[in-house]
């Protein structure tokens, strides 16, 4: 694995290489240290004496990976069977999640673990206890993406959240470093449309739970005009109508869809390619590793292969929302996840086998391998 702080060029010689908008093989791509330099054919690059060459030559190569919904606070908790019973289901989530703050800080460096094996480079993570650990422990790791303090706006934590979104108005517009601090109403049944007003006349990026229960569907109606303040990344969205997607659209809000969290909490028909057809940004997310089907890593890469599998969701389409939409909904540069000259959140390699005619990276969709790091 190559690190960013390695500047020196190298050649990376792949059998196929993709990303957003690029499917090609045998292809190069030039390193500049951690930066890419460029990407094509063998015969577009042409010889560079000078760069050291990594052979992968049934590997395909990509992004690093955008999970741009996760809670990594509760990464301490295995996936549990679900029977049903939400509240239920809620409490004992409750009371398992870490509350001290050496054990926020252990799940949340677990949860960094587990998107690490899973080729994940950016996220958009819910600090659920507004605690600012999450943001420590990315920062710590290097792990990209946003860390979102979360509101909850009734009873005795509405008093915390006005001060939490005080603090938030004297956060300095133009943060540096890779990691950027957000804002998360939690959902509209918990926090009332002045939180909402109040968090969406920030600067700092926000995000939301929308529309995750049948139940809540009319919510979409209630928080349209916070909706067009500014663009929201909506967690889930798995009930929504026609008009209500154009609205989506209309404001910029980004989608992210956590398709492995809403087939096991049973929301069965969510309407990602309509959406992506209106015009809103879909992006994928894991939600927490309690509603997942795997402890051993965390990562959207096994959300796209969910969606392939299932509903022969179009590969391309599935790793712009992987990387992208995902980049573009934390209010980042998307050509961090691109193959474009420029700096990256790394490349990622997944192997597939060169006598199967079935195109690489479908092949890596209808396998189960885990990602190794060419660049990091
Ligand atoms: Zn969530």
């Amino acid at each position: 694995m190559l690190t960013n702080m390695a500047r020196r060029r190298t050649l990376i010689r792949a059998g196929r290489v993709v990303d957003a908008s690029t499917n090609l093989g045998p292809a190069v791509i030039l390193l500049d240290g951690g930066d890419i330099v460029a990407a094509g054919f063998p015969t577009d690059i042409g010889d560079v004496p000078d760069a050291e060459v990594l052979d992968l030559p049934a590997s395909v190569v990509m992004p690093a990976l955008v999970n741009a919904h996760c809670h990594l606070d509760l990464s301490n908790l295995d996936p549990r069977p679900y029977d049903g019973d939400f509240s239920a289901w809620l409490d004992g989530i409750r009371t398992g999640r870490p509350t001290a703050d050496d054990a926020v800080a252990a799940a949340v460096r677990h949860g960094i673990h587990l998107s690490r094996l899973g080729g994940t480079g950016v996220v958009g993570d819910i600090d659920g206890r507004a605690s600012g650990i999450p943001a420590r422990e990315l920062r710590a790791d290097g792990l990209a993406g946003v860390s979102y303090l979360e509101l909850i706006g009734v009873g005795p934590s509405r008093k915390r959240a006005m001060a939490t979104l005080d603090d938030a108005a004297r956060w300095p517009v133009h943060e540096t470093g890779c990691v950027r601090m957000g804002i998360s109403p939690h959902a509209p049944y918990t926090c009332d449309t002045g939180i909402y007003r109040a968090a969406a006349a920030l600067p700092a990026p926000m995000a939301t739970h929308l529309a995750e229960t049948p139940g809540e569907a009319d919510s979409i109606d209630e928080l349209v005009e916070v909706l067009a303040m500014r663009p929201v990344a909506a967690a889930h969205v798995n009930y929504a109508t026609d008009e209500q997607v154009r609205q989506l659209a209309a404001a910029r809000t980004t989608v992210v869809f956590c398709p492995r969290a809403a087939a096991y909490f049973g929301h069965r028909s969510h309407g990602y390619r309509r959406m992506i057809q209106t015009g809103v940004n879909v992006a994928l997310g894991t939600d927490g590793l309690p509603c997942l089907d795997r402890a051993d890593r965390l990562s959207v890469l096994d959300d796209m292969r969910l969606l392939h599998r299932r509903d022969d969701a179009d590969p391309v389409a599935l790793l712009r929302m992987a990387t992208t939409a995902g980049a573009v909904g934390l209010g980042l540069d998307p050509d961090l996840v691109t193959l474009a000259p420029g700096p990256i959140a790394g490349l990622i390699a997944l192997p597939y086998d060169v006598a199967d005619p079935v195109d690489p990276f479908v092949q890596v969709l209808l396998r189960d391998d885990a990602p190794a790091w060419v660049v990091r």
